[in-house]
């Protein structure tokens, strides 16, 4: 990547003042997945179920049981039909994105093979002026560029993510000049005097921003910049659905986005326009885009998030509703939201250092996100309720197929949100096992991690070499008490943002150890959520429980908890692939993630009070 330095330039739409290094310095720097090793009791099986489960179903689904790479094939004749929906070649390139950084830390020459198989039929694919679209090559040649909803934009920036990760992967850069080439074709047909567009979909936006950080070229930063901007205008031309009550909130198009106060529309959408803009404010000074930002996530987090940190509530438009509208049996939280909320949160906290923006990326990470994926890594859930009658289930694949491979994407880069680096600090986010060797500013960090989080609150940190600079821990707000040692020894610390920061002259073979308590809290939601009032709901650590009938035969319509009189106790068990149950030894809960593991059964996460 290209040293970042301090310019101006004169664009059509304005003056932009790129930040200047100083700024960028201040903020958190993420320190890439595949400078850490991920050895975790909690973590590795996931990793693992990912890279034999979850691709293989994939897999197996793109090619053999549904039509997806043969889209691709039919493209390169072209001849039709297409078959599946119109934005279905995503699907694709999440997949490859998901290979790639599982690639990483899973060498596997085969799955290397058949990813430079999918790639020469995708390569194949693309028209000689750059466009690459399965639907519109087969199906409507005429109407490329014709509708903002059709996905043209978001399927690229999927492109354009699986290219990035896979030369970052192999060094192989045949998928990232096939996403360089589109973005390349889109800039010819629209930007300053030329044809105005405001995607339907979000997801361009980041994609350009890893294209310019990977090329160098601020070209697709100020591109990225400008469709931001577009929007709010009145220029959306997004040609509406027939018979869906859908307008420009859906897609996010009722404001400028500097001007955004609440959430509005289609969660995912909205997910992956709040990461566009907060990747584009890291580089681009007086966008406004920050404040608004965080006007939106108050909205978010005090009035339409769950629990699990799912959101998303309206089944029909997969977005919102009213503030405190957060029904239990109808909650929607899309596997992707929940994703999203992990993407936009971790930008958040890398901005600002602040660890409210931490909370709830382990909140929606450990509840939201994992629900998503079955214990064996092959069934997944699109919508993830709170409460369920025994007839909601986890699916082998889904026509519209956005969750399964955004999960197979995102379990493998899981180390992307360990830790994170500043000037004077490192910074630890989430407590997960590995040994991680990375740039701190010029220093070489080696650093190893031991931990047995979720479930027990114990972490034990191994510098590996010397380092110069304090350690950030996150200390997470479910935490009423926690201590932190040097060598045995207890350690002095400040806090600031919900950070321990912990000076020391740091040598090699220093163990720094973390205690935070994990005691059964109870929960009460906001009194104006109608459906949880005389309800609560089990967390401990940040892991959240549910009640499933199975474990609870004959008493589950009548569980009553109260945090006056009830004793519970922890009990470590096998059940479940391993986790932490909760008993008071009549009634059992478990962790929310794994419910609809077993046979169909009833569950619920907001109990009734005694
Ligand atoms: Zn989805």
């Amino acid at each position: 990547m290209k040293q970042f330095f301090t310019t101006t330039i004169l664009l059509t739409t304005g003056l932009i003042c790129y930040a200047n290094s100083e700024r960028l310095t201040k903020r958190m720097h993420r320190v890439d997945f595949s400078q850490v090793f991920i050895d975790d009791a909690f973590w590795s099986p996931r990793l693992k179920n990912n890279a034999e489960k979850t691709i293989r179903v994939c897999i197996d689904q793109i090619e053999n049981k549904t039509g997806r790479m043969r889209n691709f094939e039919k493209a390169a004749i072209p001849e039709g039909p297409h078959s599946g929906i119109f934005f279905d070649d995503s699907d694709v390139y999440k997949a490859i994105e998901g290979m790639a950084y599982s690639l990483v830390n899973n060498p596997d020459p085969l799955l290397e093979q058949k990813v430079d198989e999918w790639i020469a039929k995708i390569a194949a694919a693309q028209q000689s002026d750059g466009y690459i679209n399965t639907f519109f090559t087969i199906q409507e040649p005429q109407n490329r560029w014709n509708d903002m909803d059709k996905h043209e934009m978001y399927c690229a920036g999927h492109l354009l993510e699986a290219g990035i990760a896979y030369y970052k992967a192999t060094g192989k850069r045949t998928l990232l000049d096939v996403g360089q080439h589109m973005a390349d074709h889109m800039m010819t047909l629209f930007g300053p005097n030329k044809r105005t567009w405001v995607p339907g979909h979000e997801e361009i936006e980041l994609a350009l921003v890893k294209l310019y950080q990977v090329t160098g070229e601020h070209k697709y930063l100020e591109f990225s910049h400008w469709l931001l901007e577009e929007r709010g205008h009145e220029l959306g031309k997004i040609n509406v659905r027939e018979n869906i009550p859908w307008d420009k909130r859906h897609y996010q198009d009722i404001y400028p986005v500097k001007d955004l106060t609440q959430i509005y529309g289609h969660a995912v959408r909205a997910m992956y326009l709040f990461c566009g803009m907060a990747d584009i404010d890291s580089y681009i000074e007086g966008t406004g885009y920050m404040e608004a930002l965080n006007r939106v996530w108050e909205d978010v987090i005090n009035t339409r998030m769950y629990i699990t940190g799912g959101i998303g509530v309206a089944y029909m438009s997969e977005g919102f509703s009213e503030p405190y509208d957060l029904p239990n049996f109808q909650a929607y939280c899309e596997t992707c939201a929940s994703i999203g909320m992990v993407l936009w949160n971790h930008r958040m906290a890398e901005a600002s250092g602040d660890g409210k923006y931490t909370d709830i990326m382990e909140r929606s990470l450990y509840n939201g996100v994992l629900s998503g994926i079955s214990l064996n890594g092959d069934r997944f859930f699109y919508v993830n309720p709170l409460a369920s009658h025994g007839d909601h289930h986890r699916q082998e694949w889904y026509g519209c197929a956005c969750c399964p491979s955004n999960v197979c994407r995102f379990i493998p880069s899981i180390g992307n949100y360990i830790y994170g680096t500043s000037d004077d600090a490192l910074w630890v986010n989430l407590y997960i096992g590995n040994s991680a060797k990375f740039k701190m500013g010029k220093q070489n960090v080696e650093v190893e991690m031991d931990t047995q989080y979720p479930w027990e609150g114990h972490t034990q940190l191994t510098l590996k070499k010397k380092l110069k600079g304090n350690l950030r821990l996150h200390i997470p707000a479910w935490s009423k008490t926690f201590e932190v040692c040097i060598n045995g020894e207890k350690a002095e610390y400040k806090q600031e943002l919900g950070y321990a920061i912990v000076s020391h002259k740091w040598k090699a073979g220093d163990q720094i150890t973390i205690d935070i308590d994990m005691p059964v809290e109870y929960v009460y939601a906001d009194p104006r959520v109608k459906e949880d009032v005389g309800k609560c709901a089990i967390q401990r650590g940040p892991i959240v429980y549910c009640a499933e009938e199975i474990d609870n035969p004959g008493i589950f319509e009548s569980m009553q908890i109260s945090s006056t009189t009830d004793k519970w106790q922890v009990k470590k068990d096998n059940m479940l692939n391993g986790i932490y149950r909760i008993t008071d030894g009549n009634y059992n809960l478990i962790p929310y993630y794994s419910w609809d593991n077993r046979e169909p059964s009833q569950m619920k996460v907001w109990i009734d009070n005694k």
